[in-house]
Formats: C-alpha cells, structure tokens, sequence
C-alpha cells in the first residue's frame, strides 16, 4: 500500500497527502506554511478558458490595429502585418516633427 507524503519546504515536516477542494490550503502542522492550496478551476474550466484564449488571439491578430488614410488611400495593419513591415521598411522613412539640425 503506498501512501502520499509531502515534506514542508520550511522545516522538512513530513504529512500525509489528500486531494484539496478547490478552497483548501494545505499548512504545515509544526511551522505553518503554506504547503499547498486547491486548484481554483477544474479541468473544464481550464478547458474553456484556453479555448476563449485562443478565440482572443485569433480575433487579435486578425483584427487591424492602426489603419492609415492619406489623400484616398487607406492602409491597415495587423499584428502580423505590422512585424513584418517593420523588418522590411527602412527606420529612415520615418520622420518626425522635431527640430531639425
Ligand atoms: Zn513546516
């Protein structure tokens, strides 16, 4: 019979170790720290909340972030339109309003 044990971090106490509810903190009995705490989602939970992640990236790298009109033309750019323009233009086209000299 094999039985889970857990050594605090602390003191080097052993325990016994049980599943926690989602609530628990697990302390040590001999210095009181903090040996463990409950999982606050469960694994559907976490499921759902990498699908809605992913949903978030998909949507924000798809969706323009700056889009620019000049005299009729318009230009948009993404996340990834964005990088791969930065690579390939010139740092020296742009230009500010600064003082010259
Ligand atoms: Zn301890």
């Amino acid at each position: 019979m094999s039985q889970d044990i857990v050594l605090c971090e602390q003191c080097d106490a052993v325990h016994r170790w049980r599943p926690l509810a989602s609530s628990e903190v697990a302390r040590c009995r001999r210095c009181g720290a903090v040996i463990a705490r409950g999982h606050r989602l469960s694994v559907s939970g976490l499921l759902a909340l990498t699908v809605a992640a992913g949903v978030m990236l998909a949507v924000a790298v798809s969706t323009p972030v700056m889009t620019l009109q000049l005299r009729g033309d318009e230009s948009a750019a993404g996340q990834a339109g964005s990088a791969s323009r930065g690579f390939s233009t010139s740092i020296s086209t742009i230009r500010t309003g600064g003082p010259s000299g």
